[in-house]
């Protein structure tokens, strides 16, 4: 899977605003296909081990809060060089530095509010989708 997946998250605020189905639009528009997904809501202990990378962080207890205040759509998505291409397609951490276009763009809200979640390499990929999906959930 090295190099051609990636794995994603429709965050809690995209989610309640109904933008979904637009964001999951634009993202088989731009190449990815969907090898798994899901509609799942993260307790507080699931988005604080999802990311433990930020842990000690100031923002960690409110991102924490926000991840497990509502459903998330989740998604494994393949395309060649997925991670790299996914991230510059959802655009920057905060939508307004985000490009004209991106996801994040279009449908983030605040810099924690920013819509969708991007692997940031290979390795936390695989590790992310393994969190979230069986290989009986993957086609
Ligand atoms: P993600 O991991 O969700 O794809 P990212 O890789 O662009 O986002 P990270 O630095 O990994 O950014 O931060 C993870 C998430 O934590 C961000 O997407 C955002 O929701 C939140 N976040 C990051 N920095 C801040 C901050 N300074 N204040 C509030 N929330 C933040
Ligand atoms: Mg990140």
């Amino acid at each position: 899977m090295a190099g051609n997946q990636t794995f994603t998250m429709i965050k809690p605020t995209a989610f309640r605003k109904n933008y979904a189905g637009s964001i999951i639009q634009l993202i088989t528009a731009a190449g990815f296909r969907i090898r798994a997904m899901k509609l799942t809501r993260l307790t507080a202990a699931q988005a604080g081990a999802f990311y433990a990378v930020h842990q000690g962080r100031p923002f960690f207890d409110s991102l924490v809060e926000f991840m497990s205040s509502g459903p998330i759509v989740a998604m494994v998505l393949e395309k060649e060089n997925a991670v790299e291409d996914f991230r510059t397609f959802i655009g920057a951490t905060n939508p307004a530095n985000a490009a004209e276009g991106t996801v994040r763009k279009l449908y983030g809200t605040d810099l924690q509010q920013n819509a969708v979640h991007g692997s940031d390499s290979d390795e936390n990929a695989v590790i992310e989708a393994d969190f979230f999906f069986s290989k009986l959930e993957r086609y």
